[in-house]
């Protein structure tokens, strides 16, 4: 199961979406409030590599 990385609380808030025609997930800690962006292939993605595919989208 997926941790967060920060505090290892395994209760991490998950939301799908999709950018630029690929589903990425999104989790964040309730806990510590680190966020983690992970592609549906299973890869982490850094923000910056997610806000350089919202740039692609448009
Ligand atoms: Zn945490």
């Amino acid at each position: 199961m997926l941790r967060c990385t920060g505090c290892a609380n395994p209760a991490l808030i998950t939301i799908r979406m999709r950018i630029a025609g690929r589903e990425i997930v999104f989790h964040r800690c309730a806990r510590c409030e680190s966020n983690t962006w992970e592609a549906s292939e299973g890869d982490v993605l850094s923000l910056d590599e997610v806000l350089e595919l919202a740039r692609a989208a448009r």
